[in-house]
Order: structure tokens, then C-alpha cells, then sequence
């Protein structure tokens, strides 16, 4: 397992529509074990391949809570969202994007088909935070952050500090 360097916005990966995963070999047990280690190490709850440069449909979530229950990572694989319903809003933030967080709207439940890393079927329905962690991670495999999600002018004001923020780390 390696730690990867998570890429931040505006890294063009990032705007990429990530490709679907046709082997299930090895080299994808690696990508998963590195992006599990990548996302605890951060911390985060979820991490999509493309987060670490990788442009395939393939995302870790990890939603317990570390200080009381044992970690239990999902791994979603050419993941689709098939039904959603109901609405839910809450802050988000990303491990791609930097000292920046926001009241994003959601579903409230989602219906998944996705398939695991032995490329067996996966169907579930998920609520709540979960349901939340498995839309924002499904954004960035369709090259969206939580940020496009936004109103103009909070994207607006949100590229600017940005914008300041990247002159300042190049001075
Ligand atoms: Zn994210």
C-alpha cells in the first residue's frame, strides 16, 4: 500500500469523466489498497480514483467512526445512482478542495448499482450521510466537485479566494 498525493481543484483531472473498470485484476487491488490508505491517512470518508489521478470509476468510503467502531471500507466500482428520493442539506467539504466548506443539497436516499472488486453485483439503497459520502464521491467520478454544486455567486467568490489562495502558495 502507498499513500498517494491527493490532487486539488483546479487540477483538470478532476473536470475528467472517469472510465469504466473492465479487469478486475491485481493492479486494481493495488489502486483500492493505496486510495483506502491515502483516504485514513487524509482523514476522509471517501476518495475517488481521480482525486488521485487516476481517471477510473472506482471509490472508497469509509463513514464509521474511527475513535468507536472498527473501520469498514466499501469499495464501489462503476458505481450508478439508479433511484433517488427525498432531500437532505448539510455542510461538505473535500479532500480536493482546500479550506473550503458548504451547505450542499442532496438526496436524502439513493439506490446503488455498482460492483466490487471482484466485479460481483452490488445493489443497496443508502440514507442519510451515506447516501450523501456515495453522491459527492459519484460527482467527482463524473468530474464534478462539490463546488459546481453551488449558487453562481458562492462559485464566484469561491474561485477568487482561490485564485488568491494558489498566488500566495506560488510566491
Ligand atoms: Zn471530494
Amino acid at each position: 500500500m502507498t499513500k498517494r498525493i491527493i490532487v486539488t481543484d483546479p487540477m483538470p483531472v478532476l473536470k475528467e469523466t472517469t472510465k469504466p473498470v473492465t479487469v478486475f485484476n491485481e493492479e486494481l487491488r493495488q489502486l483500492v489498497a493505496d486510495m483506502a490508505e491515502t483516504m485514513y491517512d487524509a482523514p476522509g470518508v471517501g476518495l475517488a480514483a481521480n482525486q488521485i489521478g487516476v481517471p477510473l470509476q472506482v471509490a472508497v468510503i469509509d463513514i464509521t467512526n474511527k475513535e468507536e467502531e472498527e473501520p469498514r471500507l466499501i469499495v464501489l466500482i462503476n458505481p450508478k445512482i439508479v433511484k433517488s428520493e427525498g432531500e437532505q442539506c448539510d455542510e461538505e467539504g473535500c479532500l480536493s478542495v482546500m479550506d473550503y466548506c458548504a451547505q450542499v443539497k442532496r438526496f436524502d436516499k439513493v439506490w446503488v448499482e455498482a460492483q466490487d472488486i471482484d466485479g460481483a453485483p452490488l445493489h443497496f439503497m443508502a440514507e442519510g450521510f451515506y447516501a450523501r459520502v456515495i453522491q459527492h464521491e459519484l460527482d467527482h467520478l463524473n468530474g464534478k466537485i462539490f463546488v459546481d454544486r453551488l449558487s453562481s455567486l458562492k462559485r464566484t467568490l469561491y474561485k477568487k479566494r482561490r485564485k488568491k489562495q494558489l498566488k500566495e502558495e506560488n510566491a
